[in-house]
């Protein structure tokens, strides 16, 4: 039954020509490599709704997604690999013959694609629009925007077991914060979070995560926005430049959403002696490798 997870994560010290002596020690927690097509921080996002469903006897997960969403890609995987259903609501409308890499992978893996406009789109959250579609759609498990729910919190709160005691600092790329919010309540307090956010005015984030945060924790994370590249999924090839030489220094690839954001951010952070000569310094790389199709051309990988 468990087929994913196929691969444990594990932890591969980096020593990128930026890092020298600046910080005692920069590592990469890799969980994109658990599963080829759930990979990265989703995996944990879904396990427990994926369980609700089995539990319940429900059959399948609704969910909400961009056309290039990691979570959509994933909650696809997952559902097929568990003979469950899979449905989303898509942003936006595309033809059969235009579906970009993504939504085409999750057509393939039997996911229901259910186009909306961006106004409808925007109700994703809103209590009137979730109860029609659970009249709609009562066999289906509802799973917020990237898996943004207790059951995400709580499987994202797992990651920590893979996160050993040396490290002061815990580095990873936000979008919902949901992996972020998870965890910080499971990791002692005396560890820093830094969460990158991929998009602009992420830093909104900092005081909305704080509903779902433990008490005691509000000051063990801190996210930064400066990195974003113009906007969320936006690029250029300074970007894609640096992905190249990460790669080639250290046979890792980042994705060009999320954890190439963030890696650039703490070059740049380090380069300023954003933290001290003695820090430990762990960064997740929480996945997102399908969502380089479209940037294909110009990676060595
Ligand atoms: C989805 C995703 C994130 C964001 O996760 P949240 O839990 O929504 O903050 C970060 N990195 C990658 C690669 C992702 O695919």
């Amino acid at each position: 039954m468990a087929t994913i997870p196929d691969k444990e994560p594990y932890i591969q010290d980096i020593t990128p020509d930026w890092y020298q002596g600046k910080v005692a020690k920069l590592s990469m927690l890799r969980l994109d490599v658990v599963h080829p097509d759930v990979s990265g921080n989703k995996w944990y996002k879904l396990k427990y709704n994926l369980q609700y469903c089995l539990g319940h006897k429900l059959n399948g997960v609704l969910t909400f997604g961009g056309a290039y969403s990691n979570h959509l890609a994933a909650t696809a995987a997952a559902a097929h690999a568990y003979k469950l259903k899979s449905i989303a609501i898509v942003k936006g409308t595309y033809a059969a013959e235009q579906l970009t890499p993504t939504l085409q992978f999750c057509k393939a893996h039997g996911m229901e694609l259910i186009f909306v406009a961006h106004e409808t789109y925007k109700q994703k959250n809103d209590a009137d629009y979730l109860h029609e579609l659970s009249l709609k759609y009562p066999d289906m498990h509802i799973v917020p925007e990237g898996g943004a729910n207790e059951e995400g919190r709580s499987g994202a709160g797992e990651i920590c077991s893979y996160i050993s005691g040396e490290y002061n600092y815990v580095a990873l790329s936000v979008g919902t914060g949901t992996t972020l919010t998870g965890i910080v309540n499971a990791l002692p307090d005396d560890r820093k979070i830094l969460g990158f956010a991929p998009m602009k005015r992420g830093a909104y984030l900092q005081d909305e995560l704080k509903t779902y945060i433990h008490s005691g924790k509000q000051d063990s994370y801190r996210i930064y926005d400066n990195w974003h590249f113009g906007g969320f999924g936006k690029h250029n090839s300074e970007l894609l430049d640096f992905m190249n030489s990460f790669y080639t220094a250290q046979h890792i690839p980042l994705d060009v959403v999320y954890t190439s954001k963030m890696m650039f951010g703490i070059r740049e952070l380090i380069h300023r002696s954003e933290w001290g000569s003695d820090s430990k310094i762990l960064c997740i790389h929480t996945g997102g490798l399908q969502g380089n199709a479209s940037v294909k051309d110009r990676l060595v990988y």
